[in-house]
């Protein structure tokens, strides 16, 4: 099936590691130019090279995404570079714990801050850039904002905030034929997921209950499964598809208990 992203300047924040850096991997693979906008430079200049040794081109961005001026800066950096702007990936984001109890009012406002409002303005800023590309743009979610997880108020209210801008994007920019959708990933071995379970007495243990209760295969969903539903949100086969959130899970958050 050709995606028809040929030659599409794609920016993928957090594109350095797990989540980000499959979707950059896949979007290369179909000939777009993915961008990667995310804070860490050395593991960004690697992805970067992987994609760049093959012949293809990939850009990076190596910026903390927490203020306005930086995503309005990594969008002018992009389009001076690369001449144009066609979708937004936007990803970055981190599992925090500023909980109800342990917590504080100013810890949530700094999780909003890192894992909610760069979407926001990464929109904003690119939104001129994707009007005249009619191009579209993909968030990503997780599955905390539907189950919550515990003692993470500012992430799940963070992603619970990205699928409902998903609806609104979508609604607004009807006008523009600019398609908004969010993918939901729930248990995704990366670099992130691996540091929250190094976190648990027995790694392993906590992991082999969590695989037992998967129904697709009793397997964690790999970054790739979660890239392969973002390209094909971005691209043009996906070109009635506006305002939906996509569980990419095996099954996880809907099917029945009993089924595991
Ligand atoms: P990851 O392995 O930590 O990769 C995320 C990348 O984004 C890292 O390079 C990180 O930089 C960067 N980043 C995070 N916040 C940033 C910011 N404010 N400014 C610039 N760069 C930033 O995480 P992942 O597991 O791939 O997660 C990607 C997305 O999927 C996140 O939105 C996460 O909430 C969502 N998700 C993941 C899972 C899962 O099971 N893995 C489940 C549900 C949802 P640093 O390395 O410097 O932190």
């Amino acid at each position: 099936m050709d995606l028809q992203l040929k030659d599409k300047v794609v920016i993928v924040t957090g594109g350095a590691k797990g989540i980000g850096a499959a979707i950059v991997h896949a979007c290369a693979a179909e000939g777009a130019v993915p961008v990667i906008v995310g804070r860490d430079a050395e593991a960004g200049k690697k992805v970067q090279s992987e994609i760049t040794s093959g012949g293809s081109r990939c850009g990076l961005i190596s910026v903390d995404l927490s203020t306005a001026e930086a995503c309005a800066q990594s969008i002018s950096q992009t389009v001076k570079e690369f001449g144009r702007l066609d979708a937004l990936v936007n990803n970055a984001g981190r599992n925090d714990k500023v909980g109800l109890e342990e917590g504080s009012p100013e810890e949530y406002v700094a999780s909003l801050n890192r894992n909610l409002v760069h979407y926001y303005s990464m929109a904003h800023y690119s939104l001129p850039h994707l009007k005249r590309a009619r191009g579209s743009i993909v968030n990503v979610g997780s599955k905390t904002a539907v189950t919550g997880q515990g003692s993470t108020s500012g992430y799940a209210s963070s992603k619970g905030a990205i699928m409902a801008l998903t609806r609104e994007w979508a609604a607004e920019l009807l006008p523009y034929g600019i398609r908004v959708n969010t993918v939901i990933p729930a248990e995704v071995m990366t670099p992130l997921y691996r540091s929250w379970l190094d976190t648990f007495p027995n790694p392993e243990e906590k992991l082999n209950i969590i695989l037992s209760k998967i129904p697709l295969e009793k397997r964690m969903t790999t970054a790739e499964e979660i890239a392969s539903m973002v390209v094909f949100l971005l691209s043009a086969k996906s070109s009635h598809t506006t305002g939906q959130h996509l569980f990419v899970d095996g099954g996880y958050v809907h099917l029945d208990r009993a089924l595991t």
